[in-house]
């Protein structure tokens, strides 16, 4: 069915950009014509996780009702995209097809397959700085943040703000029905817009305190937003930037720089992807050696259903699995556990989490991976092992965040929450929280794992050892 009257008609490929603020390839396809926004329901992408499956399904219920209230609205297909959008262009008219580029190799290696089939267009990232907005003095992609960030600080925000268009041109044409989504519900970009509003409206001030606080809300929660590109990268990035310039005292400005700093890091994650797309599942850093993994299955379960019997580490286990999102420090010292603690490969850890998180990026999960395992940028040194009990002190010091995700603990006191089984055994019985019983006895000793860690790292940087 083409689309009726106009002159020319161009598909906008909706990929991770599920809005229509400051879109640059939506923009694009506004200009060449009537505009078919079409998304393409791929197997092969929505197997990897449901729950962010249906995240993205409510995404797309809101990026249909936006574009219904300015005339147009979603065309749902599924398929092989480039068999899908090939079909939409001979029945649209359409001459070409705009899409923002992508970073990670199976985004890429789709790409490259789409273009063989249509005339495709490619505006746009989904960062705020393009991969090749700077380069090394080789001309390759940096494999240190500080050096990139250094960098890329120096450079404008390519290009203004692109405004949400006020009335788009009906295309007529007929989608698939969206999906159900049974449990999640969002405004989309409205929601999201809100959310970064409050943030720097306040906590943003305080971020740098409060940031890997466990107790506390002190980020700002938007990754699944710019997971999907509800939220413009450049949009938050630059909204950081003039959160600082007001911020009312210089402590307050720390705040902003920080979390633009943080922002930065999902920036350079997705620049050293695009230009080392070995790192998907090899490590980053030239010359990493990794350790001999033990691999133990019965130990990667205990971690993967939190009961590993470190509070700290199975209540991040238990609120992934419940809700798709912890924050930072619970993701680090989890992380660090799996691969440090138990010496099980940072991959199986990557792939467990990315089926899990709502925020689950190629970049950001195989970067944050490979740092918390020494593989990757900034090389962590190997002998840093995070202490799950003395992290739980400093950054859930009354036990608030474990004993919300492990009910077992609640009656525990403060100062055996992160390390239930030094609580005397009468004591464990008056809590209800029998160690072994109530909840699991640890799986291994922190020390002695952690000498067999940094002893397992040093073999492999020096295997003559
Ligand atoms: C093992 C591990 C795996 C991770 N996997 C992911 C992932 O798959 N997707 C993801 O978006 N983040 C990932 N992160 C980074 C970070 O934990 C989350 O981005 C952050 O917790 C999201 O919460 P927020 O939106 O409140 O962040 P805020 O602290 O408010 O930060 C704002 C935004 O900056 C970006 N950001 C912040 N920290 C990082 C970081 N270290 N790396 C990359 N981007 C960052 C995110 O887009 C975030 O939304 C991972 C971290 C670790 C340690």
């Amino acid at each position: 069915m083409r689309v009726r009257g106009r002159d020319s008609v161009a598909v906008w490929w909706v990929r991770r950009d599920l809005r229509l603020h400051d879109n640059p390839a939506l923009q694009a396809a506004l200009r060449a014509g009537t505009v078919v926004p079409v998304f393409v329901l791929d197997p092969v992408l929505t197997s990897v996780s449901r729950r962010r499956t249906e995240l993205l399904v409510a995404y797309l219920r809101a990026l249909d009702r936006s574009l219904r209230e300015i005339g147009s609205s979603l065309v749902l297909r599924r398929g092989r995209p480039s068999e899908v959008l090939r079909a939409l262009v001979q029945t649209s008219g359409a001459r070409v097809v705009y899409a923002h580029a992508d970073v990670s190799p199976l985004a890429r290696r789709l790409e490259a397959e789409v273009a063989r089939s249509v005339q495709l267009e490619l505006v746009g990232w989904p960062t705020a700085f393009p991969p090749d907005a700077v380069r090394t003095a080789a001309g390759r992609g940096y494999t240190v943040y500080a050096h990139y960030r250094r960098r890329v600080l120096g450079q404008p925000l390519s290009g203004p703000l692109l405004p949400a268009p006020v009335h788009l041109r009906p295309h007529g044409l007929p989608s698939e029905p969206l999906p159900q989504s049974p449990v999640a519900h969002s405004d989309g970009e409205a929601e999201a817009r809100q959310r970064l509003r409050r943030f720097v409206g306040g906590a943003v001030f305080r971020y740098h305190r409060d940031r890997d606080r466990l107790d506390v809300e002190g980020t700002s929660q938007l990754s699944a937003y710019l997971r999907f590109g509800v939220l413009s990268p450049r949009v938050v990035l630059r909204t950081a930037g003039e959160a600082a310039e007001a911020a009312p005292d210089p402590e307050s400005r720390r705040g902003a720089q920080r979390w633009r700093d943080e922002l930065l890091w999902r920036e350079f994650f997705a620049h050293a992807l695009f230009h080392s797309p070995h790192a998907r599942n090899r490590p980053l850093r030239p010359g990493a050696r990794e350790p001999v993994w033990d691999n133990d299955e019965r130990l990667f379960r205990a971690w993967c259903e939190g009961r590993t019997g470190y509070p700290l580490v199975d209540a991040a286990m238990r609120q992934l699995n419940e809700t798709g999102w912890i924050p930072n420090r619970a993701r680090m010292v989890a992380a660090s556990f799996l691969v440090k603690n138990l010496l099980v490969d940072w991959r199986w850890g990557e792939a467990y989490f990315f089926r899990q998180l709502a925020d689950g990026d190629p970049a950001s999960n195989t970067g944050n991976w490979q740092w918390v395992a020494g593989m990757g940028a900034d090389a962590a040194p190997y002998f840093r092992v995070f202490n799950p009990v003395l992290q739980g002190h400093r950054f859930d010091p009354d036990g608030r965040y474990v004993r919300r995700w492990l009910p077992e603990l609640s009656r525990v006191p403060a100062p055996y929450v992160h390390a239930p089984w030094t609580l005397p055994r009468d004591d464990q019985v008056a809590c209800r929280c029998r160690v072994g019983r109530d909840y699991p006895a640890p799986v291994v000793d922190l020390r002695a794992s952690r000498d067999r860690a940094v002893d397992r790292y040093r073999r492999a940087r020096d295997p003559s050892r």
